[in-house]
Order: C-alpha cells, then sequence, then structure tokens
C-alpha cells in the first residue's frame, strides 16, 4: 500500500489497466497533470489489460464501433513511434468463420456496413477462404469475411509505454492501493477512501474493468456491468502458418499465432457465464479448446499446450461499453463494460471519456454509449451482435 503525494486531485481514475492509463494520458494532454490520479489495488497488466488475446479487429455491426476500432488501428501503427515502446501490432487481419446459413446472414450485413466506412472487407467463399489459412479444414465452413488491416498487439508494451509517459509527464500512479469507498452528497462525487487514505476530489472514472460492478456499488449507482471468466491458452512455438486471428461466430473461439510462434486463443464457455469464483484455468477448458483447434486446423492435433491463464470480462448488457458521467451522481464517470474488446478499443474510447470528464463535447451519440441508455426500461437500444471472441 502507498499513500498519494496530495491529499485532493481534480480526477482520480480507479485502475490502471489500459482503459485508466489511456484515459489518465488524454486528460493529460489539456490539464495540469499534477491533479490526476491513477489508483489500483493490484499491479501494472494484473488485470485483463496483461491477461488478453491482443486482438485488433475492426469487422463489427454497429457504425459507431467500426470507426473507434478504425481509429485505434492507426493509434496502434503509431504506438511506437510515439511512445519509443515496440506492441508488435502486427496486421495479418482477421478472418470470422460462418458455419451455419445464418452465420452467413450476419457476416454479410456486417460486411456492407464494414465496407460503407470504407473499409476494405472481403467476402469469402469457402474454397478463397484456403486462399488466407491454407491449413484451415474448411470442409464445414459456409462463408468468411476478412479484413487485411485487423491485428494483433502484444498487451505489455502498451501498458509500459502509457506508464513511462504518464511518468514523464508528472500524472500519479499508484499501484498496491485499494479504493473502498467513494463519498458524495447523494448528487455529486466528493472523494475516495484509499487503502492510503481519503482523497477529494470532484470526479472519479470507473475504470476498474472486471470490478467495474463493485465500484459502481461503492458510489451507489445501478449496477449495469458483470463479470465473466475467460481462459486462454498458448501452444508451443510453432513454425509459422497463420498470418489472420480467426474467430467462429458460433462459440466465439478466437486464436492467432504469435511472432513467436505460439497459437493463442480461447472461446467461450459455459461456466464464463457463472458468477465470480476466483481466476483459475479448468481441464475442461484445455479439452473444449483442443478440439476445437484439431476440428478447425487438424495439423495442431500434434501441438502441445505451453500455458493456460484467465481474466475476466467485463460484459454490458448490449455489448457496448459504457462511457461517461452517471445520470444519478455528478462527477462520477464509465470507462467500463467492454467485455472482450478493451484493448482494442482503448485508445479511441478513452479519448472520449477524457473529453467527456473535460466537460467537453464528443462526437459519439449518447444513445449509443452513454450510461444513461439503461435508465430507459423497454426504449429499444441498439446491440453489437459482434461482441464475441
Ligand atoms: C482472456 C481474455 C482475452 C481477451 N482478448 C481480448 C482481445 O483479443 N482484444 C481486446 O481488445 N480485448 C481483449 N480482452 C479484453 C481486454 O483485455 C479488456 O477489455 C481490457 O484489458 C480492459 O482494460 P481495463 O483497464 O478496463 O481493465 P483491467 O486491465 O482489468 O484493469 C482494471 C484494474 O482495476 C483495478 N481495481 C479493481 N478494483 C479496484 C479497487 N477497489 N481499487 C483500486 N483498483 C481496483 C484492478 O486491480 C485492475 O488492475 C480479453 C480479456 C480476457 C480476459
Amino acid at each position: 500500500m502507498t499513500s498519494p503525494q496530495r491529499s485532493s486531485y481534480e480526477v482520480v481514475i480507479i485502475g490502471g489497466g489500459v482503459i485508466g492509463l489511456f484515459t489518465a494520458h488524454f486528460l493529460s494532454q489539456h490539464m495540469d497533470p499534477g491533479k490526476i490520479l491513477v489508483v489500483d489495488r493490484g499491479f501494472a497488466t494484473g488485470g485483463a489489460s496483461g491477461r488478453n488475446g491482443g486482438g485488433v479487429r475492426q469487422q463489427w455491426e454497429t457504425r459507431a464501433t467500426i470507426r473507434l476500432a478504425r481509429e485505434s488501428v492507426e493509434f496502434y501503427r503509431r504506438f511506437g513511434r510515439d511512445f519509443g515502446y515496440n506492441p508488435w501490432f502486427r496486421q495479418g487481419g482477421y478472418l470470422f468463420l460462418a458455419f451455419t446459413e445464418e452465420e452467413v446472414i450476419t457476416l454479410r450485413r456486417m460486411e456492407t456496413g464494414v465496407r460503407s466506412e470504407g473499409l476494405p472487407i472481403r467476402y469469402l467463399e469457402p474454397s478463397s477462404v484456403l486462399d488466407v489459412v491454407p491449413d484451415l479444414d474448411v470442409r464445414s465452413v459456409r462463408g468468411a469475411t476478412y479484413l487485411a488491416s485487423d491485428g494483433v498487439i502484444l498487451p505489455f508494451p502498451v501498458v509500459w509505454g502509457l506508464l513511462a509517459s504518464l511518468k514523464e509527464r508528472g500524472v500519479e500512479v499508484l499501484y498496491r492501493t485499494a479504493v473502498r469507498a467513494i463519498d458524495s452528497d447523494g448528487h455529486q462525487v466528493r472523494a475516495i477512501s484509499t487503502e492510503g487514505g481519503r482523497i477529494s476530489t470532484p470526479k472519479v472514472v470507473n475504470a476498474a474493468g472486471g470490478w467495474s460492478r463493485e465500484i459502481n456499488l461503492m458510489a451507489g449507482v445501478p449496477t449495469i456491468t458483470h463479470p465473466t471468466l475467460h481462459e486462454i491458452l498458448a501452444t508451443e512455438p510453432l513454425t509459422p502458418f497463420l498470418d489472420p486471428m480467426v474467430v467462429t461466430l458460433s462459440r466465439g473461439t478466437y486464436f492467432s499465432q504469435t511472432m513467436r510462434g505460439e497459437v493463442v486463443g480461447g472461446l467461450t464457455m459455459d461456466h464464463s457465464r457463472s458468477t465470480r469464483t476466483g481466476l483459475y484455468s479448468s481441464r475442461e477448458f484445455l479439452v473444449e479448446m483442443s478440439k476445437e483447434l484439431n476440428r478447425l486446423v487438424p495439423r495442431l492435433a500434434e501441438a502441445r499446450i505451453l500455458r493456460a491463464w484467465s481474466g475476466y470480462y467485463d460484459d454490458s448488457p448490449d455489448g457496448l461499453p459504457l462511457l461517461g458521467e452517471d445520470p444519478k451522481l455528478g462527477g462520477f464517470f464509465h470507462a467500463n463494460g467492454f467485455g472482450g474488446h478493451g484493448f482494442m478499443l482503448a485508445p479511441s474510447a478513452t479519448r472520449r471519456v477524457a473529453q467527456m470528464v473535460l466537460g467537453q463535447k464528443t462526437d459519439l451519440d449518447p444513445a449509443w454509449i452513454s450510461p444513461a441508455r439503461f435508465s430507459k426500461p423497454g426504449e429499444a437500444r441498439t446491440v453489437e451482435g459482434l461482441s464475441l471472441g
């Protein structure tokens, strides 16, 4: 546990993962960096930001998500130059596979939306899928989409680069210090209580990922998001054979090959949907994922699994994140609900969160993104159907 340098800050960000750090980064470009505090009870990369598959894709159903993702891709392309840390962003594409006619319709619809945003997505018949991944078993594949500018990033250098840049700018980032309570007068945030003491602040950002629900409870606001455990594994290094990230619509299976040759991937297990019971790797997942990899790429039958781990998605009911001020508590901002896609949306989404914290207008439609969208029961909401993988 560490104590902060000051007793009051203009903005306190709870969570020092990629979302909290990027939010601090954009805020520090427009306000005194010394008045921003990032506080985290764990360590850098201890949360989902150090446990994910590194996938960065622009293939989405909702227009605003496509735009955010496209901006993130541009940001990550520049990251090495701008931050001095190479995140090994490799644009080997994303290949979505459909196994039923219904899934083909979903992909066709998505293809139309993505193309109308100016991205050169391609719809592939099963035979053409082999041009992209020659080792796939395409006998049951009905169709696919492929976008070459999607890719995979190494999460750790992104977090390290952000931390180094924030330190240089004078933003205080405090790890191993848990937030215990959020104080308000019922309408407006006043302070937070941490293990290191009480800190006055008029603005708090909930960037606690899979723990955002707990932070909402502390603030006394409705709990919209909920954590789900997701497992992931890496095989031993294999001779490079796979350029894109491959995703199946049916089970949300995803896998890619790192530059070290490991195949890294996961799928959605039934127990992902259950309440949190601690981080673990299950035998069932190893069996299911091995079967799935063998089915899709028969040559992987001989590959050995090197390691497995898990982390929390922070899921929202409509598959879209919650960005902006809480409708019930002034000064309490959300930057959560990213599900399994917070890394790819982080640079663009948090730039808007920073604008909202600074009281500026953003180009995002509040009906799509605002936490207030859940205060209107019965009202039709946009749903992101491709919030999978
Ligand atoms: C297995 C897996 C695979 C994934 N694959 C991808 C992918 O391919 N592409 C992609 O874009 N995304 C992926 N994701 C999702 C992505 O990792 C997350 O959306 C993203 O990292 C969320 O970042 P965050 O900063 O919000 O959360 P985190 O990195 O989890 O950070 C939240 C922080 O809050 C801190 N905290 C919690 N409670 C408190 C408290 N009381 N006081 C102080 N601090 C607190 C925690 O210690 C933690 O460090 C994946 C996630 C998992 C688990």
